[in-house]
This record gives C-alpha cells, sequence and structure tokens, in this order.
C-alpha cells in the first residue's frame, strides 16, 4: 500500500511545485535526481517577490532544487542526500555587498599593518604595531599601514606624525593610508618621494606645512597627494595576489558574503581571479568595477577613451558565475573631508569657505560616459556630497539625451546627502540605482558631524529618502569596508548609531525586511544577475547562509553580534561555524 501511493505523492508535489515556480533555465535538468542536501526545520527568508518563508530547501548541482515544507521537500531525498536539520534557525540568501575593495582587503590583511578593526586604538598603539613590523623587516623596505576606519577610533583624534614615525621607524618608508583620503608619511618616505617642502599642492590634494618653519608635517589629504609617495611601493606580485585574493574569500565566506561587487579593481587583477577560478578555489562570486583615474581619463577625445577601454578588456563579454567585470567607477567628489558641497564645512581645516573637491570636470565625465553609453558598459559613481549630486546628475541628463540611460542601471555610490525633489526626479527618470553604505555613519559618524556639521552629517546616508523614492530594486548595500562584516552594516541600517550611540535622523531608519532585500536581490539585480542567484527560488544557484539568531526578531542592538553558522555557494558549503 504505501509503496504504491508513494511515488503518485512525489509526482503531485513535484507538479505543483513545478508548476508554482517559474523555472530559470536548468530546472529540468535538476527536478530528475535526487538532492545533494536537504535543509529543513528552518525559517527559510527566500526573499521572493512575495517575501516567503519556508521551513526547507533541496540543491542538486549547485542549484537550488525545491523550496516548501519539509514534507514537500523531503521528497527529493535520495540515499546518497545529506539531511541538514536546521533547529529552527534562519536562513537567508547568500550576502552581496554591493561596494567593497575586495582585492585591497585579502592584501590588507596579508600584506599591511592593519587598524581597519573597529578597535579603538591609541597613537601608542599604532606606533607599536609599526615598530613590531620594522623589527621584522629588512632596512629600506616600505611599511604599508592601513590607518583605521576614522579617527572617531582613535582615543587622541589623530594619527601619528612624522617625527614619531621617524622614532620607531627611522630606516623603512612608512606611509599610513587612512581610507585613501587622509595620509602621513614619515621622513625615509619624503626623501625617497622627492616631495619637499617646496613642492606645490597637486591639484585636488593637499600637503600639510608647519606654521612656523614651512617644513612637511607628512600628513596629506585626498588621493592626488599620495600618488608621489604610492609610487614607490613595489608591486605586488602574482603569486602574493592570489594569495590575498585567497584571504579575503576566506574572510567573506566566514562573514556570509557571497558576492562581492569591487568597486576600485584594476584591470591586471583580472587574471589573479581567474585563476583562481580555473584551480575552482573561488568560494565569492567576484564581479569587478574598473576605476578611471582622473589624470589617465580627462580630456581624452571617446576615440582615445575607447582605445583604453579595449586595453582594459571592456566590454567584458565572458559568461562567467564567478569572475565578471561589470564596468567602470567614475570617483566624482573627495568623502569625509572633501566631499563636494553647496555650502561650506564647518571645519577650516582647509582654509576658510572650504567646499570639498571634485575630481572631474563635467566635459570630461561626460565624455567618458558617452564612451560607456555607446558600448554598453555599466557606470558606477562616486557622489558624496550635495554639489557632486546636483552635477552628477546634470551630465548624466545631458548624456541622456543622446543614449537613452533608462534600463542600464547605472549606479550612484554612497549619495550621501538629503537628495532634493529635482534629484529624486532625475533619478527615477534615469532609472539610476543607489548603492548605500550605512556602517559609515557609524565607523565615521562622528567625523562627518565635525566637518560636514551636525544636519548634514547626521542626514549621512538617507536610505529612507531614496528607497521611498525608488523603491526596490533601485536601493542596494554594501560594506566599503567600513567594516567588512555585513551584520554591523544591517545593525547600522536599523539604528543608524555612531561610535558615541548617537542616531543621525531616527526617521531614516528602515525595515529589516528592506535591509535583507537590499543586501541580497536587490544587490544582484545591481549586476544584472538577479535571474541567477540572490534569492532562494528553484533553478536559482544555491547561495545561502544559515544565521546563529533570528535577524528578524531579535533586538536590534543583537543584529550586530550574528554570525553564520555556514555559508553556501553554488550549494557547496564554504564554510561551517
Ligand atoms: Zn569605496
Amino acid at each position: 500500500m504505501i509503496q504504491r501511493t508513494l511515488p503518485i505523492l512525489t509526482f503531485a508535489v513535484l507538479a505543483t511545485m513545478v508548476a508554482c515556480d517559474k523555472a530559470p533555465d536548468g530546472t529540468d535538468a535538476i527536478q530528475a535526481q535526487a538532492a545533494d542536501y536537504i535543509l529543513r526545520n528552518g525559517s527559510i527568508a527566500t526573499v521572493n517577490n512575495t517575501l516567503d518563508t519556508v521551513t526547507a530547501v533541496a540543491i542538486v548541482n549547485g542549484r537550488i532544487q525545491a523550496v516548501g515544507n519539509d514534507e514537500q521537500v523531503s521528497e527529493r531525498a535520495g540515499p546518497e542526500t545529506k539531511i541538514i536539520d536546521l533547529d529552527g534557525k534562519v536562513v537567508i540568501p547568500g550576502i552581496v555587498d554591493s561596494h567593497i575593495h575586495a582585492l585591497g582587503y585579502g592584501l590588507h590583511i596579508s600584506q599591511h599593518v592593519m587598524f581597519s578593526t573597529g578597535e579603538q586604538l591609541t597613537v601608542q598603539d599604532m606606533l607599536d604595531g609599526i615598530e613590531a613590523r620594522a623589527k621584522q623587516v629588512e632596512a629600506g623596505q616600505w611599511i604599508y599601514v592601513r590607518g583605521p576606519y576614522s579617527l572617531d577610533f582613535v582615543d587622541e583624534r589623530r594619527l601619528p606624525n612624522r617625527k614619531e614615525l621617524d622614532v620607531v621607524a627611522p630606516l623603512n618608508p612608512v606611509f599610513i593610508n587612512m581610507q585613501g583620503h587622509v595620509g602621513v608619511v614619515n621622513s625615509a618616505a619624503i626623501d625617497l618621494s622627492g616631495v619637499t617642502k617646496d613642492t606645490p599642492d597637486p591639484e585636488n590634494g593637499i600637503y600639510v606645512h608647519d606654521p612656523e618653519t614651512g617644513e612637511l608635517e607628512g600628513t596629506m589629504y585626498e588621493f592626488p597627494a599620495f600618488t608621489p609617495f604610492l609610487r614607490h611601493l613595489p608591486p605586488y606580485s602574482f603569486d602574493v595576489r592570489v594569495n590575498a585574493a585567497r584571504e579575503a574569500d576566506k574572510v567573506f565566506s566566514r562573514l556570509g558574503i557571497t558576492t562581492v561587487v569591487n568597486l576600485w579593481a584594476e584591470p591586471e587583477n583580472l587574471a589573479v581571479l581567474q585563476h583562481l577560478e580555473g584551480l575552482n578555489e573561488l568560494t565569492v562570486r567576484w564581479s569587478m568595477v574598473y576605476r578611471l583615474a582622473p589624470e589617465v581619463f580627462k580630456g581624452r577625445s571617446a576615440s582615445e577613451i575607447e582605445d583604453l577601454f579595449k586595453e582594459y578588456g571592456l566590454p567584458d563579454e565572458s559568461d562567467s558565475n564567478w569572475v565578471t567585470v561589470n564596468g567602470v567607477k567614475i570617483i566624482y567628489d573627495g568623502f569625509a573631508e572633501a566631499a563636494y558641497m553647496n555650502d561650506e564645512y564647518l571645519e577650516d581645516r582647509f582654509g576658510e569657505g572650504w567646499k570639498g573637491v571634485a575630481f572631474w570636470d563635467k566635459e570630461s565625465m561626460q565624455a567618458v560616459m558617452e564612451v560607456c553609453a555607446a558600448n554598453d558598459i555599466q557606470v558606477f559613481v562616486h557622489v558624496a556630497g550635495d554639489r557632486a549630486l546636483d552635477d552628477v546628475l546634470e551630465t548624466m541628463g545631458a548624456v541622456n539625451d543622446k543614449y537613452k540611460l533608462a534600463g542600464r542601471r547605472w549606479t550612484l555610490e554612497h549619495a550621501s546627502t538629503e537628495p532634493t525633489e529635482d534629484n529624486l526626479r532625475q533619478v527615477k527618470e534615469l532609472e539610476l540605482l543607489v548603492s548605500t553604505q550605512q556602517a559609515m555613519g557609524w565607523s565615521i559618524g562622528k567625523t562627518f558631524k565635525e566637518t560636514w556639521g551636525e544636519e548634514r552629517g547626521s542626514t549621512f546616508a538617507p536610505n529612507r529618502s531614496w528607497l521611498d523614492a525608488l523603491g526596490h530594486p533601485y536601493v542596494k548595500a554594501g560594506s566599503d569596508n567600513r567594516p567588512i562584516d555585513p551584520f554591523i552594516g544591517f545593525w547600522s541600517f536599523v539604528v543608524r548609531e555612531d561610535v558615541d550611540g548617537r542616531i543621525g535622523r531616527p526617521d531614516q531608519i528602515l525595515a529589516r525586511e528592506d535591509v535583507l532585500r537590499m543586501y541580497t536581490a536587490n544587490g544582484t539585480y545591481g549586476i544584472f544577475t538577479e535571474d541567477k542567484w540572490g534569492t532562494i527560488e528553484v533553478g536559482k544557484f544555491a547561495d545561502m547562509v544559515i544565521l546563529s539568531d533570528d535577524i528578524f526578531n531579535v533586538p536590534a542592538a543583537q543584529i550586530r553580534s550574528i554570525q553564520p553558522v555556514m555559508t553556501i555557494v553554488n550549494g557547496e558549503i564554504v564554510y561551517r561555524h
């Protein structure tokens, strides 16, 4: 009796489940086999269009074979199927970090002295760390230091200075890079660089001088000032970069991140990732967005830009599901210290009337954007200040007159200041995406208030304004490495606290369901892979994370300490606590 009814039941369940699921490519092939894995007895947030929660999911050949209740999904079990009892735990789709410096992060943790940790530090802690490295390396070797996320993490609210660095590392050039916007070097580095007290400031960069003697203090602001120093750092070998990507992948998997969109990628690193893809070693899907250096691209003709893009291998025609080049990044303005604003900064560190900097002129930016539009290359623009937002939208509007931008999913990175009604209308008309990294409201929040002023600083990342106006899937979430941990990021979106626990603009707080969509489905929409992964639906690649705690129901303060207990990518377990 039982033996006769079972197959019929199985067939009935299968038929209904296939019928109610849209079936992307590959679904038919995966329905005939027994599952590799079944996860059951859980609370699985599918993040499908109706935000359904199910208790079970079956995986076969890297793809999701079935979702539903335990009874339905158990029908997919065969003798070899591994059953994972979730014991009521919450499962979410794999996390997409839509703005990260992923290979850079691998280099930071494997090669650099690393203070971007979220730990509270003193100047002495940093000097001790640099001194320890100086003792390990040979005289003359560069010591590259990743500074803290911001001075909010330093008791004295400053970085070590040139003289202090000279004491702990007299024989080694030292470069402290705080998030690409503030730098400090010692005397050995200054001697090598050729920069002297008489060197004029580069365009959009500043060297700080002792007000009395005029000597270089070793402190500098914005990337153009860094260039003469960075030029002397020896390039990393292929093997070192491969290892850095491996180390980064390990951390990402431990944190539940399954896709990274690299917002400062370099063409020479594509081969690094492709090498690991060839070895079948990647545990994270890497999307590359190449940074366009303004000094290379400004003032170029369309055909020159096209030639440069060809050298970069753009547009990318590959159909890899692991390593793709999505497009290019234009960094239009500065950030906490130099976002381009309509109104003056609170701080006059850079002189009276400081309103930040724009690294591009609008004509050059438009020329690049038009070549991108003509060649179907996706554009991601770093835009932090309100003046920058006005400028970028004006430029995109001009491009839109020749090439319709709707549907191209061009993206505003950061979009950190309150949008005006005009801004919102333009962003909707151009169908732009907004990529937001709220954790910086925690890790740099105090600095924003000090430099931008209380109101603009508290408004940093006006997420509710963007989401209310644009809706899903047009707003997506990332880390910008400050910090990488997506659960600190998630927490930050729903509490908006700075390091002192002060809440900036509580009206901009988001609901947890919205944040989850931004970290998953919306992230894949941003790179045109929403049909392949980003939700837990039949036929999609099986990327998912089992969480230690119920992210929807724990008190908000606890979200930041949630940890993945298991991360699955492409149907394989890549991390297990
Ligand atoms: Zn960034």
